[in-house]
């Protein structure tokens, strides 16, 4: 007979601080942990072993011990999770945790608040006697964002219009706040990697979540000390910067925000190959075989007989994850924010580069604002190359959200229609929406059968009808 038992689940640090009283110590995650490493060689019911967990503390974390760190088995650190709130962090930092992909967050919008004069002095800037010039940077784009604002308003933008553009001019530096939800795996990963990092505000992050998490689970996030495999990265990128004949080499104005680089080739009749692979019993150099007789308009009616009976909150067949896209776009740090929220897809960023120019809101443009944009970012490109003279490391924390970088986008075609759904949409923020419009239209020349149902969740109906009637 079925058995569903709750075996746990997550709740608020102070509830559990007041309920568990003199017995507080106890009150780990590393007891679940414990009795479900235990699963695959005790015969007894998973229940009775997390019983027994619960009584010997000592006994399940040094069961942990053997078992994640002495065996390897550190699959077993996943069924830890916490939850932390975190402030008082600057939106720079905020690139690099998220950088995690597993793990999940919400964060603050900047789009939906009206900013204030909050932003991290980083202690490389103080350190470099740079805090003077660095504040006064600071005020100035804090000033400078309230009358963008009102000039936004006064040119008919409404309050959200104005909020969501405005920050285009609000440094890296600015004060973010968001939630994290991290399994202790991926936070022992992440506190050694962070440990690791040139800036002095993530090594403080890393020890600060260490100095929580690890008083809590200390079987389970137990190593977070910083590498020399991690402390090495910046030098390693220098070598090859050497190697490849210097920085910023092919940086040039202007040019598409968003390229095709690479696609799986014959990607149709691939997506086609997988289906009849899924479907049939048939091996997949047969399935290719068979996909190649069919020809194209046979192989269109395969993929679109896939969502015939799909809605917009659906996602595409895992087949659909066959077909790879490789994009190169130029974003600013405000669209990257967004863009590397996608977890599924695989980031790789070049540095912030102020060449590369800056994005501009059209309400900006509309308000005749365009010359106090490009003032303020050319006024944050001083001071950043000022920091960049002396602490390398530090210097991004001047520069604005219109500020830009390159970045390469790897995303597996069932993901871009996740990706389309959401950043296509009427709702979506102006720069993503344009940048997934672009990415959509690229795909569709290269796929166009596979392609046929990207859109935003606005349009879907629509585009459904056109193609099934
Ligand atoms: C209009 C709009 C407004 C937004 N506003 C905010 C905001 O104010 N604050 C904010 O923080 N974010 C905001 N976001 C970002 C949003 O919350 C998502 O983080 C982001 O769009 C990434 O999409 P995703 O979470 O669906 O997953 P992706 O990372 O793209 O993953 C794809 C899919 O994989 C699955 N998946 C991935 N990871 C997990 C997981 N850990 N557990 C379960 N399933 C998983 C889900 O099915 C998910 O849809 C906004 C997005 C939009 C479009």
């Amino acid at each position: 007979m079925m058995k569903v038992r709750l075996g746990g689940y997550n709740i608020d640090a102070k509830t559990i601080r007041e309920l568990a009283g003199d017995r507080y110590e106890e009150m780990t995650p590393e007891i679940i942990s414990a009795s479900y490493a235990r699963i695959s060689r005790d015969p007894r019911e998973v229940t009775r072993l997390r019983e027994e967990a619960r009584k010997d503390v000592e006994k399940a974390r040094n069961s942990n011990r053997t078992i994640v760190f002495g065996l390897g088995h550190s699959s077993i650190a996943e069924h830890a999770v916490f939850n932390f709130d975190v402030m008082g962090i600057s939106r720079l930092a905020v690139e690099a945790v998220e950088h995690f992909r597993l793990a999940s967050f919400t964060e603050k919008s900047q789009r939906y608040i009206r900013l204030g004069r909050d932003f991290v002095v980083p202690e490389e800037i103080s350190g470099a006697g740079l805090k003077r010039d660095f504040n006064g940077l600071m005020r100035y784009l804090s000033d400078t964002y309230l009358r963008l604002y009102e000039s936004i308003r006064a040119a008919g933008g409404d309050d959200e219009r104005a909020k969501e553009d405005a920050r285009y001019l609000m440094p890296l530096a600015t004060t973010a706040q968001f939630g994290m939800t991290v399994n202790a795996r991926e936070l022992e990963y992440m506190i050694s990697s962070l440990a690791s990092h040139p800036l002095a505000e993530l090594r403080e992050f890393a020890s600060r979540l260490y100095g929580l998490a690890g008083r809590i689970a200390p079987s389970l996030v137990k190593y977070p000390d910083p590498t020399e495999y991690f402390r090495s990265v910046p030098s390693v990128r220098a070598e090859i910067r050497g190697k490849a004949g210097g920085k910023d080499a092919s940086i040039v104005r202007g040019g598409p925000e968003a390229v095709l680089v690479d696609v799986t080739p014959d990607a149709d009749r691939r997506l086609a190959a997988s289906l009849i692979f899924s479907s049939t019993g048939m091996s997949y150099s047969d399935s290719m075989r068979k996909a190649a007789k069919l020809g194209k308009k046979k192989r269109a009616a395969i993929i679109a007989s896939t969502m015939k009976n799909m809605k917009p909150h659906d996602s595409v067949w895992r087949e659909f994850e066959n077909i790879r896209i490789l994009f190169e776009v130029i974003v600013s740090s405000s669209c990257f924010a967004q863009l590397k929220r996608h977890r599924m897809a695989t980031i790789i960023v070049q540095d912030y580069i102020p060449s590369l120019g800056i994005s501009v809101p059209d309400s900006v443009r509309k308000a005749g604002k365009v010359g106090v944009l490009k003032e303020a970012a050319s006024k944050a490109g001083r001071i950043y190359r000022k920091i960049d003279s002396r602490v390398e490391e530090a210097r991004d924390y001047a520069l604005l959200n219109a500020h830009r970088r390159r970045v390469l986008f790897d995303i597996n075609l069932r993901e871009l229609y996740h990706f389309s759904r959401m950043r296509s949409d009427i709702h979506a923020q102006w720069e993503i929406r344009r940048l997934s419009n672009m990415m959509c239209a690229l795909a569709v020349e290269r796929i166009p059968s596979g392609s046929m149902l990207l859109c935003g969740k606005d349009s879907f109906d629509k585009r459904k009808k056109d193609l099934f009637g």
